[in-house]
């Protein structure tokens, strides 16, 4: 994480259906002239006006705090935050793309502040980005790189493919929730990619990567996991690998949400 986080604000330039669960916004705007794209999963948290709000009234950063800040910001114009990952950065026009998973609740509706955002998105809406840096962390040496994600480590697993050394091998488990949300992911020749479609609108996202990773026996002690989508996911599937004979320093885990409905 960089040691004093960056703000940038821009707007929406566009909002379009990048396949059948994913909504891809682009956002820019002069700050973005200076974002530092350092590929992999670079993450950030997301400031976003909300349809009842009526003002956008960013926080006042202080060093490396923000969250103090942040809720010294009135409640009516305190904008809502939720943590993304970059999906592209073209730095020749500023553009910065976001892919939102459209996850919808029990009828069906999409849910979510930010996934509802990214649908009704317009050109000229107000954002903002507090810079993160990566969570992936793997050492040099590593013998094999494994990722396992849901589809909202989708847009990290895609970064992290194509900014890894070409001679790189491993293997990727990414779930999706239909077919049509697979993706051409530019990978190194040795990584190889299973994808695993749920294809079940009533499972849990994640259970399947994890039964697909539970699959693998066998672990190479001196290679590096990144396990990341719903917090059952992330914790079992570090569990899982850490039994099998990865030392923990060589996982990187995190809850990207956290699946809080009872299974129907
Ligand atoms: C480092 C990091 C990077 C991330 N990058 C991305 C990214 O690039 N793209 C992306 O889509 N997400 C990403 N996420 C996950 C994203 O932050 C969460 O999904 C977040 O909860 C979405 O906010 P929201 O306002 O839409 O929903 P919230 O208001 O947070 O949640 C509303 C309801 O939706 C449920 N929910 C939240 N997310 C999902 C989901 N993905 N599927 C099904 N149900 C869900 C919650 O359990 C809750 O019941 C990332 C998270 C982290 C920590």
């Amino acid at each position: 994480m960089p040691k004093h986080p960056t703000l940038f604000r821009g707007a929406v330039v566009r909002s379009v259906r990048f396949s059948p669960s994913m909504r891809r916004v682009t956002v820019s705007g002069a700050d973005f002239a200076d974002f530092l794209w350092r590929g992999y999963d670079h993450w950030f948290r997301l400031f976003l006006q909300l349809p009842h709000q009526d003002g956008f009234m960013l926080p006042q950063l202080e060093g490396s705090k923000w969250w103090e800040p942040y809720l010294a910001v009135p409640e009516d114009v305190r904008p809502h935050c939720a943590n993304y990952t970059v999906a592209d950065f073209r730095p020749e026009t500023a553009e910065l793309d976001i892919d939102f998973v459209v996850h919808s609740g029990p009828t069906g509706e999409p849910e979510g502040n930010a996934a509802i955002w990214s649908c009704a998105a317009r050109p000229g809406d107000p954002m903002a980005l507090l810079d993160q840096g990566l969570l992936f962390d793997c050492p040099s040496e590593a013998s094999e790189v494994l990722v396992v994600a849901d589809e909202s480590g989708l847009p990290a697993t895609a970064g992290i493919l194509r900014s890894l050394p070409r001679d790189t091998v491993g293997h990727v488990i990414q779930e999706i929730p239909v077919a049509g949300d697979r993706r051409h992911l530019d990978a190194p020749d040795g990584v190889r990619v299973t994808w695993v479609v749920r294809d079940d609108a009533d499972a849990i996202p994640g259970a399947a990567a994890l039964r697909e990773l539970r699959r693998r026996h066998e672990v190479d002690v001196s290679g590096y996991a990144f396990v990341v989508g719903e917090s059952t996911l992330a914790t079992e599937g570090r569990r899982h690998l850490h039994r099998a004979g990865l030392p923990k320093d060589r996982i990187t885990f995190s809850g990207f949400w956290k699946h809080t409905r009872a299974k129907p």
